[in-house]
């Protein structure tokens, strides 16, 4: 059977979902599909009194329900019927998210959907595996910590994977006894908006997930400056999540974790396998068109290999078929808007006047959608706008070097830590220079996220505070008490 499908033949959730409902209200965005540019729906954006319901039924339904003092193992198995539910329902929730986003339907049900089952079911197994613990005091002294839910988290998602970051959020925080309000980006709602209804139906009391819509300045704003909320959990830039610390640090002080943006270097040295390394590349930098947090867009390379892997790239960046996300035979994404496309296309067209020269690419391709093309710049330095600025885009460039000091200087971005990658066969060298790869992630001779689920992601730098999946995110979403007892 075919995954490919007619947009305008599907059924799009309105409204927030509040308390287990959903709650339409008027219309106040207008969405625009990335496949094609059609304006397809229409979005609420919810207001302060919206997010203050929204806040109040979380922390009404985390009473009620006992969610966060029950049986942890209650909230185990709620999580892995969702995660069962979520599986079933991966052809539809597959077509919700590629008519929003740039996720290909060819790569949803397989990739993103089943991978976001399997977290939830990493983190429902944590519920009844983590605690406290005693710690030594004085003989006639009891001491211990012991580690509660923080209530209501306030998660914020982007646009880029918004199933896989919906899961990132819900998972952890509900498997350690919070409720949530999430918004999801404003330009890709409507899988998380089905993803919270299915967390109803797999038997998660209603209230504990509830979905509100708006952009950042007036949702995103009034979330994160709620004081009923216990914690913030932001995913997107590195310039909205300052205004997030701000916005915090005005309204009152409350733990957040960031995972903000990137401009990840991959490290090639001569003695590296360097098919394996140009596969890598320009895998990892076609993929989603490139609009990927830890896209490994800064190439450096030792000097001796760098006109055989320039060249060995210029032959693998090619777009693939290029289509809309619904249907089965696209292999290339399109860009998420038509200002995502401007910029990319002017920061390109900034380094080509700063001295840049152009080996693939450098251009927007036809089509009804926003498609760019696969770019590769060499001729750039450290201060390069193409070098600095994360362009969120399919865009490489290339620097050399020619000693390992060099290479970890090239590397070292001034803003950002999120990732880095290094291909060499020397495991000394490999283990030598991830040692100083200032990066809350290091790949060696391979580029990207596996499924092991186990590995926490976060930045270094400004590529954020604190870290999602992991243990490390099941331990963000609860905070420790430490108990002293006079026996
Ligand atoms: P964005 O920062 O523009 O928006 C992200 C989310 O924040 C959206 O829901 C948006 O409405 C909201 N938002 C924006 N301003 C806000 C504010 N002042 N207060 C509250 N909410 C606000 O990012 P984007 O364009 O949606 O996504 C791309 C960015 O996300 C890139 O920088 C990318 O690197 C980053 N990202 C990081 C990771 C990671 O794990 N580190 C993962 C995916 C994406």
């Amino acid at each position: 059977m075919s995954l490919s499908f007619n947009p305008d033949a599907l059924d799009l959730p309105q409204g927030h979902f509040i308390g287990g409902s959903y709650r339409p209200g008027p219309e106040a965005m207008v969405l625009h599909r990335p496949s094609d540019g059609a304006a397809y729906a229409g979005l609420p954006v919810a207001g302060a009194d919206l997010v203050d319901e929204a806040v109040c039924t979380a922390k009404a339904a985390l009473k009620s329900s006992g969610w966060g003092t029950c049986q942890p193992r209650e909230r185990t198995r709620a999580l892995h019927r969702w995660a069962d539910l979520i599986e079933a329902e991966a052809g539809h929730l597959a077509q919700l998210e590629a008519v929003a986003s740039t996720r290909l339907i060819s790569q949803l049900v397989a990739g993103d959907i089943a991978v976001t089952a399997e977290q939830i079911r990493f983190f429902a197994e944590m519920a009844d595996k983590e605690g406290g613990e005693l710690v030594p005091t004085r003989g006639d002294q009891l001491g211990m910590i012991v580690t509660e839910p923080f209530g209501v988290v306030g998660a914020i998602t982007p646009w880029n994977f918004p199933i896989s970051m919906a899961g990132w959020k819900l998972g952890p925080a509900l498997a350690a006894g919070n409720a949530v309000v999430l918004k999801p980006s404003e330009m890709t709602p409507f899988a998380t908006l089905r993803m919270a209804e299915l967390s109803v139906q797999a038997g998660i009391p209603a209230g504990l997930v509830n979905v509100v819509l708006g952009d950042g300045r007036t949702t995103g704003n009034a979330l994160t400056g709620h004081t009923g909320i216990g914690k913030v959990s932001f995913t997107g830039s590195t310039v909205a999540g300052s205004a997030i610390m701000e916005n915090i640090a005005r309204s009152g002080v409350k733990p957040m974790t960031l995972e903000l943006g990137g401009k990840s270097p991959q490290l090639v040295f001569a003695d590296a396998d360097l098919s394996l390394a140009a596969d890598c590349i320009a895998r990892t930098i076609l993929f989603n068109a490139g609009q990927v947090c830890v896209a490994g867009s800064r190439v450096l390379v030792e000097a001796s290999v760098a006109e055989a892997l320039a060249a060995a790239l210029v032959a693998r960046l090619k777009a693939g078929h290029l289509g809309p996300t619904w249907d089965a035979a696209t292999e290339y994404s399109p860009i998420i808007s038509a200002r995502q496309l401007d910029r990319i296309d002017s920061l390109v067209s900034a380094a080509v006047t700063e001295g840049a020269e152009v080996l693939t690419g450098a251009a927007r391709l036809d089509g009804p959608g926003y498609f760019y093309a696969p770019t590769l710049l060499v001729g750039v330095t450290q201060t390069s706008t193409a070098v600095t600025e994360e362009i969120f885009g399919p865009v490489l460039t290339l620097q050399t070097f020619g000693t390992e000091e060099e290479a970890l200087a090239l590397a070292d971005h001034p803003t950002y830590g999120l990732a880095a990658g290094l291909f060499t066969r020397d495991l000394s060298r490999a283990m030598r220079v991830m040692k100083q790869l200032q990066a809350g992630t290091v790949w060696i001779n391979r580029y990207g996220r596996s499924r092991d689920h186990i590995l926490p992601t976060g930045g270094y730098k400004s590529s954020g505070i604190g870290k999602d999946l992991g243990r490390d995110a099941y331990h963000a979403n609860r905070r420790s008490k430490s108990v002293l007892i006079d026996l």
